[in-house]
């Protein structure tokens, strides 16, 4: 028989999930923030025919007269190639943003202007390595490349101190590049920015020489530096809206007309997702000729990202200016091309992470660690309303991968290590983004990702290959994503790389199997960062562009490509279904979906930024939102000798670099891609956001005792002998250890080891003196503590606790509130037990630092009177398990209760160690005693076979009841499911 069960998808709850529409409560105090930025003129576009009307595609902005009078340049270019040792190091750049080839003092000194460029772009691939860009410009204007290459007659020059001479030689063909508009060109890749050639149509203009890429951003608008003394913002509330959970799916019939109107170009155009980079000038400021080339020429529907990752002019954008940005875009869309409103995405993946004044919110994974499923709504509905604040409409979150690999750099952006907590976390996330969001217009479209098996790379880095047996698939990586399907998602993510070999982005089985038949998802799905070309370019899976393209078309049901920066997705799909490769009807159904996703979010009539909602970004409800989220999550690990709480008497000495950071709190996707650079500092913040030190200050009332020890790399201890002596007057030392900031590939690492001279400062204090040591971790994933984990007596872990976590640390490391995080992971000991999970075969060593759900508290919370209903479990008859818990003291407590079920055996699959069949968080005041219910089905314990038959199995069953804090807490009972022993649920 099978069933069409869902075990283990969080059930919707009306009370927790309740969507909600947002009333904004005027305040006739607020003041509107600063003046409002106006972008200055730019010169009209010489193109006669701007849109290149029977000009073929691929060379839309080719003008000849521009190429054809190169002896403008000539001059321009010999001077300074004749000083070799403008090039010997390298190239710096400052060609490009200063008067490049002033004179010959300019390039004795280049390296001042160097940072310039470095710091605020060390975000993205191109500026690290600036050369590697040029292949972007060599495909359509190779046939210009001639003309440049005889303009500079000084090979020797190039030759000798560059090995990178073929890149100058590619570069010059960006010239020709109006046709990748005007962006990389230009700038930021070539240091001889040939200004002749921009002089027609597109003029750098002077202020290119001058931007300021540092923090200090004047013209935004904001410029507030307490946020506790923030001019008021307006209050707002919630009034509940119906409880119908809207669902993607049904194409109306106007979407349906709309589909066959679109030209074949205008379709495909909907198709295709750009970032914004596409549309930056060298100035920093929106570039409206590319605009309208993307626009008009492509038909592009969607755009992505924000300018401050890709050159824009300011480094944070405030509500206003980041409203304007795209404000423009939408209203050229409205205007030029299939005259459709773009849908753009954003990864606002811990509150609108990427707009200035919004809440930075904890990261996903200290989110898990509350184990409050509120908190994960919270979080998601205060950044909806953010983001839509700024004319965005689609996060792309939550993030619901597993991090298996503690190696990975993205282990802090997800919710831990188990498919239960996972699942409920993302179901309260999408709820919180969505809402009603097909009424509700401060709601955007969630977009659950990365589908699927991406959290477990074999050697931990970033994109690494996965081997993930299917079933492994569907029992531990499935799960949370059926949550977000079950909470209505409107969009999906597909992920980056393979698995066994096989590329997501192409896979039948991965995205039309399981995605759309086992899960049901009828949402819209897009890919990740140009993940069809990439199968071309890095994973060597199709021969090229076009191959690779067919396949992702022919097989999957992929929706829309996230191109990036080029056109070869639009014309390659077009040859595709012109040639009949592809037909037509695979084009319109994504264009439908994508459509009618426009419509649901309200597009067609509001898709512009909203100043009422961009009023509310930063308001002291949702700091405190925030600030409620870290004091659910911080995780007690150690507390001997009584060290913590520190007492107000306490003589304490705090040393560390993460104690005095708003930025190693936020992480990445804070700010920045990378989160902020070291030349931007705190300074970036402007006040939006704290430390521990300053919490620490607020808690106390007076200013503590601070060195940095140590800087965040370890590469270095600062001032030793200074902190030891401080240390031996102290009662008490707390040291903050950690990470900086990082994302993606660039968070690598090959060790989990805390950088070594961060290990040695402890070690250092803890010789010199026998006081009391905490540490305090901030860590987007669990780094090996070594000794630490033994001397140190206070162990606090704060995770990635968001801009505004330093004053809940403080709070709990004074006892002014009980912590109550559990591990959301398991917390390796050794560099072997990167991959150790709770769930892992019951037969292997499960012996980490702590257990995955491991967490102290400052109380004592006792565990009495476990009952279960029936002894029995079978198929049709749930039972109840209960337990009482009663708080001794001294703190009130919020106590996580989790509960746990291991087989001591089960017929063909390995039982795992344990597995979380519920959790709930009970708060509990001083002598309270509270019963805490849970309710277990046999279908529960199901699990998937290598025959992908998802069966229960009749077994003994211990329940456990936070087995590894309250160690005594076990029942057996006996799982029967009286048909031969084996029952199936469900078939894939
Ligand atoms: C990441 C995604 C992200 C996308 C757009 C990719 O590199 O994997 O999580 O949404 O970039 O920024």
């Amino acid at each position: 028989m099978i069933l069409d069960s869902q075990p283990q998808i969080p059930p919707y709850d009306p009370n927790i999930y309740a969507p909600d529409q947002l009333v904004i409560t005027e305040n006739p105090a607020f003041a509107k923030p600063g003046p409002t930025y106006i972008p200055p003129p730019r010169p009209s576009p010489v193109y006669p025919t701007p849109y290149g009307v029977g000009l073929p595609h691929t060379i839309p902005y080719i003008f000849r007269p521009v190429y054809t009078a190169p002896v403008l340049e000539t001059p321009v270019y010999t001077t300074p190639y004749a000083v070799e040792s403008a090039y010997t190091t390298p190239y710096s750049e400052k060609a490009v943003y200063t008067t490049p080839y002033i004179a010959e003092p300019e390039y004795t000194t280049p390296y001042i202007e160097v940072a310039v460029y470095t710091t605020p772009y060390f975000q993205t691939f191109g500026y690290t390595t600036p050369y590697s860009k040029t292949t972007a410009y060599t495909t359509p204007y190779a046939a210009d490349t001639l003309v440049y290459t005889t303009l500079y007659p000084t090979t020797p020059v190039y030759t000798t101190p560059y090995p990178e001479t073929s890149v100058y030689a590619a570069s010059y063909t960006v010239k020709s590049a109006y046709g990748t508009p005007y962006t990389d060109k230009l700038s930021c890749t070539t240091p001889y920015t040939d200004k002749p050639a921009y002089t027609s149509p597109y003029t750098i203009d002077p202020t290119y020489t001058n931007v300021d890429h540092s923090s200090k951003c004047t013209w935004d608008g904001i410029q507030v530096n307490d946020p506790e003394t923030w001019d008021p913002v307006p209050s707002y509330q919630y009034s509940k809206m119906p409880h119908d959970i809207p669902r993607p799916g049904a194409i109306d019939s106007n979407i349906t007309a709309l589909v066959s109107k679109l030209t074949l170009k205008q379709k495909i155009g909907q198709m295709t997702q750009i970032q914004v980079g596409q549309l930056i000038d060298c100035n920093g400021e929106l570039n409206t000729t590319a605009v309208k080339y993307w626009i008009h020429e492509w038909n592009v529907g969607s755009f992505l990202e924000t300018p401050a990752n890709h050159r824009g002019k300011c480094n944070w954008y405030s509500p206003n200016a980041f409203g304007q940005i795209t404000d423009a875009v939408q209203k050229t869309a409205i205007e030029h091309g299939s005259r459709i409103p773009v849908i753009w995405g954003l990864d606002s993946v811990r509150g609108a992470n990427y707009v200035k004044g919004a809440v930075i919110f904890p990261a996903g994974i200290s989110t898990a660690a509350t184990f409050n499923p509120k908190r994960a709504y919270d979080a998601g509905r205060i950044l909806a309303k953010d983001t839509r604040a700024v004319g965005v409409h689609w996060a792309f979150a939550p993030v619901s991968d597993i991090p298996v690999n503690n190696l990975w750099s993205r282990v802090y952006e997800n919710f831990g290590e188990d498919p239960f907590l996972s699942s409920h976390m993302t179901a309260a996330s999408v709820n919180g983004y969505q809402g009603n969001y097909k009424r509700d217009r401060s709601r955007v479209a969630a977009c659950m990702k990365h589908f699927i098996g991406y959290g477990y790379p074999f050697d931990g880095s970033d994109r690494a290959n996965r081997h993930i047996a299917a079933h492994e698939l569907l029992e531990y990586f499935v799960p949370p994503f059926k949550a977000a399907v079950n909470a209505g998602v409107a969009t999906a993510m597909e992920s980056y790389g393979v698995i066994n070999g096989e590329p997501v982005v192409m896979s039948q089985f991965y995205l039309q199997k399981l995605l759309r038949k086992y899960i049901g998802f009828e949402g819209m799905l897009v890919t990740d960062w140009e993940e069809i070309n990439g199968q071309a370019t890095t994973y060597h899976t199709a021969k090229d562009v076009k191959q690779a393209t067919w396949a992702t078309l022919n097989r999957t049901s992929v929706d829309m490509s996230m191109v990036t920066d080029n056109q070869s997705f639009s014309q390659t799909t077009y040859n595709l279904v012109v040639s009949g490769a592809i037909p037509e009807c695979r084009i319109d159904e994504p264009v439908a979906r994508i459509l009618q996703l426009k419509k649901d979010l309200g597009l067609f009539e509001t898709p512009f930024a909203d100043p009422n909602l961009q009023a509310t970004a930063g308001s002291a409800q949702d700091i405190e939102a925030a600030r409620n989220s870290v004091r659910e999550s911080v995780t007690l690990l150690k507390n001997k000798r009584g060290v913590l709480p520190l007492r107000h008497t306490d003589r304490v000495l705090f040393v560390g670099p993460t104690l005095n950071s708003t930025r190693y709190m936020g992480g990445g996707w804070n700010v920045h891609w990378q989160g902020p650079s070291d030349k931007e500092s705190d300074e970036v913040y402007q006040g939006f956001g704290d430390t521990i030190l300053k919490g620490v200050q607020r808690v106390t009332g007076h200013e503590p005792q601070y060195f940095e020890g140590v800087d965040i790399k370890g590469s270095e201890l600062i001032n030793i002998s200074a902190v030891i002596a401080a240390a031996k007057k102290a009662d008490k030392i707390v040291i903050g250890l950690g990470e900086g900031t990082y994302a993606e590939i660039d968070g690598n690492i090959d060790s989990m080891k805390l950088p070594q001279n961060q290990l040695e400062l402890v070690y250092a204090i803890a010789t010199a003196t026998e006081k009391p040591i905490v540490a305090v971790l901030v860590e987007g994933r669990p780094r090996l503590l070594e000794r630490v984990a033994g001397i140190a007596d206070g162990i606090v872990q704060a995770y990635l606790p968001g801009t505004y976590g330093g004053l809940p640390i403080a709070e709990i490391l004074y006892g002014k509130v009980n912590p109550s995080g559990r591990l959301p992971y398991t917390y390796p000991a050794t560099e072997a037990q990167a991959s150790t999970t709770i769930w892992q075969p019951s037969y292997t060593d499960y012996k980490p630092q702590w257990a995955f759900g491991y967490g102290l508290s400052y109380s004592h919370v006792e565990y009495t009177n476990v009952t279960v209903s029936c002894s029995t479990l079978t198929l049709d008859k749930p039972i109840t398990i209960s337990v009482s818990i009663t708080n001794h003291g001294p703190y009130p407590q919020k106590e996580t209760v989790l509960l746990f079920t291991n087989q001591p055996y089960r017929f063909d699959m390995a039982p795992e160690h344990y597995r979380m069949r519920h959790f709930t968080k009970v708060s509990l005041a001083v002598g309270e005693t509270k019963n805490v219910t849970f309710e277990l089905r046999a279908e529960d314990l199901a699990f998937w076979s290598t025959g992908l038959e998802q069966k229960i199995v009749s077994s003994p069953v211990n329940l456990a009841i936070n087995p590894h804090v309250q160690q005594n807490i076990k029942v057996e009972i006996t799982l029967d499911v009286n048909v031969d022993n084996s029952f199936m649920l469900a078939r894939v």
